[in-house]
């Protein structure tokens, strides 16, 4: 199969497009290296990838085959970057979901999978969550650029679908966490681990009591491939996420023990649409997917620890 992954070369990406090249497909990235990095996908078979460092709203797709599988995945992701980047975030959603939407029309793409977020969901009032809410959002807040791109790109996709009849589906991914994260993406397991590292303290925003439900990235890239490859799910909207719902105070913890580490937790004060709970309700992805999530949250941990060992002293 032919596959295209924008965000190929970003953290989630990165493991989609090993997961294809290794079944044998040709991959197909376009990534303008805005918050990922061309080292996640350097040590992949050459002759199956196919890299374009571009940017989506400007790339000139007639240059591809046609493709089998579409995942729709570039755009920052981390309220770090996404809160630096914000009209980068807001076009990308917006502009850069128009332009594939139009190369989806002409006839070139089979299935189309979009990387929408629990985000949509904003600062939840309905716990856990499901496909059917309509979320909490703030359209002016300092989440807002990341939030309402992709409830716009959510919406267009479905008018697409709609006008010219496209096999189009949205996973709406919770947080998801593993190996080929950057040292400065600046989201929590990735900070925390970092900070514990360089035996640094660990940087708590606002509380600690807020909720995420952390999800392992291999457990993800199983759920958007199974996703990707269901028949007859246009446009469906599925929840992909691991329901084990901790407070941040609770990741720190671990992360400490894990490292066997003894640095002091500071407070910091988080911005005012920070979600206070968040865990997904994955009764459909159950259902329509046959997929749950397998690894233990200790046990990614564990994995994701390794690789920033790895990534700070290369030579240790
Ligand atoms: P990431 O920042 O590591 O990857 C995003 C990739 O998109 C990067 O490689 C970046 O360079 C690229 N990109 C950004 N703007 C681009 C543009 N205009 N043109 C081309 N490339 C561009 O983030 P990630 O965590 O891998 O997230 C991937 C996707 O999954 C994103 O769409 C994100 O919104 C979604 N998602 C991720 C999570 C998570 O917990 N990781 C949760 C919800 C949704
Ligand atoms: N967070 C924190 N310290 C950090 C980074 C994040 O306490 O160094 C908190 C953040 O305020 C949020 C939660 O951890 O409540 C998850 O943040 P992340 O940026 O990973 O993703 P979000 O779910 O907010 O998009």
């Amino acid at each position: 199969m032919n596959i295209l992954i924008t965000g190929g070369a970003g953290f989630i990406g990165s493991h989609l497009v090993k997961k294809f090249i290794d079944d044998g497909n040709e991959v197909y990235v376009v990534d303008n290296l805005l918050t990922g990095n061309k080292k996640n996908i350097s040590d992949l078979e050459q002759e199956k990838l196919h890299f374009f460092e571009e940017d989506i709203r400007n790339f000139d797709y007639k240059q591809l085959p046609k493709i089998d599988l579409l995942y729709h995945l570039a755009s920052p992701a981390s309220p770090t970057q996404y809160k630096k980047y914000a009209i980068e975030t807001l076009m990308t959603n917006s502009f850069g979901t128009f332009r594939l939407m139009e190369f989806c029309k002409e006839g070139n793409v089979k299935t189309f999978v979009f990387a929408s977020t629990s985000e949509v969901y904003g600062d939840p009032l309905e716990h856990p969550q499901k496909e059917s809410y309509f979320g909490n959002v703030n359209t002016l807040g300092p989440r807002a650029c990341y939030d309402e791109g992709k409830r716009f790109a959510e919406t267009l996709i479905l008018a697409y679908k709609n006008k010219h009849d496209l096999d189009v589906r949205i996973a709406r991914i919770f947080n998801t966490y593993g190996p080929n994260m950057e040292v400065e993406d600046g989201r929590v397991i990735s900070n925390f681990i970092i900070q514990v590292l360089h035996n640094n303290p660990i940087t708590i925003y606002g509380d600690g009591k807020q909720t995420r439900s952390f999800c392992y990235v291999s457990d993800m890239i199983n759920g958007l491939v199974a996703l990707g490859k269901k028949d007859d799910i246009s446009g469906q909207v599925i929840n992909l996420g691991n329901p084990d719902e901790r407070t941040v105070l609770e990741i720190a913890n671990m992360i400490k023990d894990l490292l066997n580490s003894k640095v002091e937790l500071v407070y910091r004060t988080t911005d005012s649409d920070d979600p206070k709970q968040r865990q997904p309700d994955i009764t459909k992805a159950i259902e329509v997917l046959n997929w749950k999530p397998e690894v233990a949250l200790e046990d990614g941990l564990k994995n994701t620890i390794s690789y920033f060992k790895k990534k700070l002293q290369p030579f240790s």
